[in-house]
């Protein structure tokens, strides 16, 4: 009996003259996931709203899963047997391939779904596989919902593809359908979540991360690194800028010119040209950080306001409206929780000044910061970039 991943799209099918470009993305990268996974050649069809994709005999199911969790575009996905239309013979299939339960479920249901023509309805085909399924001995009793095992059909393509297991898949829109963003990533919890929310909505995005070495020690440089790697597996190629930022930061703290508490707001617009810069270079349309009104001294709206104000192109702020647990509960379901709460000396900590402003004026910022040789700063850092690959 053949063996196929079936997935469903999400907000894809809401699309109307260009859900086509939507589809082909997300069938392109499923492809390429599949085949560099599992080394073969998967063809990923398109047929009636779903997308399926044949599958050897012999899988490690688990594996399959934790590729395709990651695709976005995906509401949902499960591995289905190719049964009949005829639901007598499609009852004895079922059963031969019932799954050896570890521990008995309480009760089941069987759910149907079709998108051919057939003698039948789906709510008929339902109740008569269900019976049919008890003459074959799952001693079992009905439940309508929430039942503990679902037996799962869908009639198309002349078959009657069947599983008992359906996975949650990552949602969003399409890999890469949206064009690219340079994001600010810090070794922290909150930025690695927000520019997996912007990827999830179809954003390419490119790294950038500011750290502070010779300041500091490589830790934080090495946390970035192995928070990007997880990033990398919702994307095609990933690109790290790692930009030594610790020599504006002491340019900043040692210009006597520059008052102490000022400094917070003049690092992150420094950071913020910067990374405008290699946004124009890499033809990206925005800049991500994970910044969440009020959470710390940079957030609050005076001091965003100040901060915006250094940057031409859009900031895209995902977690603006976020309480901190929610961003938590995010971080350790992409699996970055655990590397971000690592402590480590970041590169922002070390000239910072003991009572950083809350309440920054615009005017004042631009002032001080005509005490620096801002594109001077902006040239060099980005000349000594060091670029990775993932
Ligand atoms: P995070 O957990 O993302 O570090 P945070 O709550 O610590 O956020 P801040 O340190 O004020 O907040 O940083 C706000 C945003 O500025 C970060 O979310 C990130 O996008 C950016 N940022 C801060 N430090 C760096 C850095 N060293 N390199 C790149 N981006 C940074
Ligand atoms: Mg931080």
């Amino acid at each position: 009996m053949e063996k196929y991943l079936l997935l469903h799209y999400g907000e894809i099918g809401l699309k109307k003259s260009n859900k086509d470009y939507f589809v082909k993305k997300l069938q392109r990268f499923l492809k390429l996931k599949l085949d560099r996974n599992f080394k073969g050649n998967f063809v990923v069809r398109h047929s009636l709203g779903r997308l399926t994709v044949k599958l050897p005999e012999k899988i490690d199911i688990n594996k399959y899963v934790d590729v395709v969790e990651k695709v976005f575009g995906v509401r949902n996905f499960k591995f289905v047997l190719e049964g009949s239309t005829d639901l007598k013979k499609l009852a004895g299939q079922i059963w031969d391939n019932m799954p050896k339960f570890e521990q008995k479920p309480a009760n089941f249901v069987v759910r149907c779904k079709r998108s051919m023509v057939l003698p039948f309805h789906s709510v008929d085909a339902e109740r008569e596989l269900g019976a049919l399924l008890l003459d074959e001995g799952l001693g079992l009793p009905v439940k309508l919902k929430n039942a503990e095992l679902t037996i799962d059909v869908e009639f198309f393509n002349n078959h009657g593809f069947f599983s008992f297991k359906k996975y949650d898949g990552a949602g969003g829109l399409s890999v890469n359908s949206q064009g690219k963003l340079v994001s600010l990533i810090s070794s922290g919890i909150d930025s690695p979540v927000a520019s997996y929310l912007m990827m999830r909505r179809g954003a390419r995005i490119i790294f950038t991360h500011f750290h502070g070495y010779p300041y500091t020690d490589k830790d934080e440089m090495a946390q970035v690194k192995q928070l990007v790697k997880i990033l990398s597996g919702y994307q095609q190629h990933t690109k790290l800028y790692l930009l030594p930022f610790g020599q504006v930061q002491k340019a900043i703290a040692t210009n006597l010119d520059i008052p102490g508490k000022i400094r917070t707001v003049l690092y992150r617009r420094m950071m913020v040209r910067i990374a405008e810069k290699i946004a124009r270079q890499e033809k990206a349309r925005g800049l991500v950080t994970g910044d969440s009104l009020g959470q710390v001294a940079s957030q609050t709206s005076e001091n965003m306001f100040a901060i915006h104000d250094a940057s031409t192109i859009p900031l895209f702020q995902p977690l603006i409206g976020f309480d901190k647990e929610e961003t938590v509960k995010l971080a350790e379901k992409i699996g970055t929780f655990e590397i971000s709460k690592l402590p480590c000396k970041d590169s922002c900590t070390m000239f910072m000044p003991r009572k950083p402003e809350l309440r920054a004026n615009v005017y004042d910022v631009r002032r001080y910061e005509e005490n620096l040789d801002v594109e001077k700063w902006v040239e060099k850092v980005v000349d000594e970039a060091e670029v990775i690959l993932l």
